[in-house]
C-alpha cells in the first residue's frame, strides 16, 4: 500500500512517500526569516509557492508514480489556520484528481506514532516543538495529555529569545551553539507544576537580564537550555512514573537539541527506561510522521470525505477517537 503523507501545521510543508510502514521519501520545505519571526499568512504563502516542487522531489526520490498512490493523509490539526488550509487544499485537489480516500491525521499524535520508527511500543512522549510542549501517552483507549505548557511553547520561547538576542528564526539551533560557550550558570526561574510547565516568568526575567547587558550571550543561552530542559525532562519523569510507562520518545523540533538528548538519555538510563530519538528528519515537523499515521489508521478503517475534510485548528490530542491499536 502506497501512502502519501502531507505536513502543513506551521512553518513546513512537506510531502512523503511510504510502502507501508516504510518511509521512502520525506522530503520539506521550511519557511525561515532573519528577523520578525514567522508571519502566519507568509508562511500560507511560502507553501503555496513550494508546494508542487517538494511533491515532485518527493515522487523522484521514491520512485513511486502518483498513479500509484493508494491513501492521502495529511495533518488536518491542530496548528495555525493559513498554513493547514494550504495542506487540506492539496491533499483535497490529490483525492479528486486520483479518486482516493483521504486520512486526517493529528500531527501531534503523528510525532508519537513515528516514535515507533525507532522501535518504541507504548511511550510516554516528550513532544517539545515551536507551538506545542506536551507529555501525552496512551492510556484508557486515548492519546491523553499529561502535561503541557500552561503559556507559550518551548520553541516559542527559544526563538522569541532569540530575537531579543538578535539571533534569526529559528533561533533554537544558534542557542544551542552559544550555550555551548557558556560557563557560567545565571539562576532563572524554574516553574513546573505538577506535570506542567510554564515559561511566561522566565521569559520576562531573562528579557530583563538581556536588556541589562550584564550576561554574556553564551552565558544566558546556556542557563537557558539548562533550566528549561530540566522543567522538561522532570516532567517527562514524572508522566513516566504515573503511568508506569518503560519508554520515552522524543518529538518536536527542539528535541534535535543534543543537550536535551543527553538528559533524557540520563533520566533514562537512571531509572532503567529506554529513551527513543528518532532521526532528526523525524523529529521536526515532517510529512513522514503524517503519512505512518495515516497509514495505521486507514488499516483500521479510517478515511475522510473531501466533504468532511475541514482543518481543525484547535483539535486537541484526546479529541481523537483512537481505534488502530
Ligand atoms: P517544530 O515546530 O517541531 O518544527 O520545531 C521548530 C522549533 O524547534 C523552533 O522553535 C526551533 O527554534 C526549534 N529548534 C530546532 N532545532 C533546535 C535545536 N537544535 N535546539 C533547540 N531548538 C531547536
Ligand atoms: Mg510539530
Amino acid at each position: 500500500m502506497i501512502t502519501i503523507g502531507i505536513e502543513s501545521t506551521a512553518h513546513t510543508f512537506g510531502v512523503a512517500i511510504l510502502r507501508d510502514d516504510k518511509v521512502l521519501s520525506n522530503v520539506k520545505d521550511s519557511y525561515t526569516t532573519k528577523s520578525g519571526g514567522m508571519i502566519p499568512g507568509r508562511s500560507a504563502d511560502h507553501h503555496v509557492d513550494v508546494c508542487d516542487v517538494v511533491l515532485k522531489n518527493s515522487l523522484e526520490k521514491s520512485g513511486v508514480k502518483l498513479s500509484e498512490v493508494d491513501i492521502i493523509a495529511f495533518s488536518q490539526g491542530p496548528g495555525i489556520g493559513h498554513c493547514l488550509r494550504i495542506g487540506a487544499v492539496f491533499a483535497r485537489s490529490l483525492s479528486i484528481l486520483l479518486k482516493k480516500p483521504l486520512v486526517g491525521v493529528n500531527h501531534c499524535i503523528a510525532h508519537l506514532e513515528i516514535g515507533r520508527l525507532s522501535g518504541a511500543t507504548d511511550p510516554i512522549l516528550l513532544y517539545a516543538s515551536g507551538a506545542n510542549t506536551q507529555i501525552i501517552a496512551y492510556d484508557g483507549g486515548k492519546y491523553r495529555i499529561f502535561g503541557e505548557t500552561l503559556d507559550i511553547g518551548i520553541g516559542n520561547l527559544l526563538d522569541t529569545v532569540g530575537r531579543a538576542l538578535g539571533l534569526g528564526f529559528p533561533a533554537g539551533p544558534t542557542i544551542e551553539k552559544f550555550a555551548k560557550g557558556g560557563k557560567k550558570y545565571v539562576p532563572l526561574p524554574y516553574a513546573v507544576k505538577g506535570m506542567d510547565v510554564s515559561f511566561g516568568g522566565l521569559h520576562t526575567n531573562l528579557k530583563h537580564k538581556i536588556q541589562s547587558g550584564k550576561f554574556s550571550k553564551e552565558d544566558l543561552c546556556y542557563s537557558l537550555q539548562e533550566t528549561v530542559f530540566a522543567m522538561l525532562v522532570e516532567v517527562s519523569e514524572r508522566a513516566m512514573a504515573h503511568c508506569e510507562k518503560k519508554e520515552l520518545v522524543l518529538g518536536g523540533g527542539v528535541a534535535c537539541n543534543s543537550r536535551l538528548k543527553e538528559m533524557a538519555n540520563i533520566m533514562c538510563s537512571e531509572r532503567g527506561a529506554k529513551c527513543f530519538i528518532p532521526q532528526n528528519q523525524f523529529l521536526v515537523d515532517n510529512a513522514a510522521m503524517i503519512g505512518l499515521t495515516g497509514y495505521l489508521m486507514f488499516k483500521a478503517g479510517n478515511k475522510i470525505t473531501v466533504e468532511d475534510s475541514a482543518i481543525r485548528p484547535y483539535e486537541r490530542t484526546d479529541d481523537v477517537e483512537v481505534n488502530w491499536r
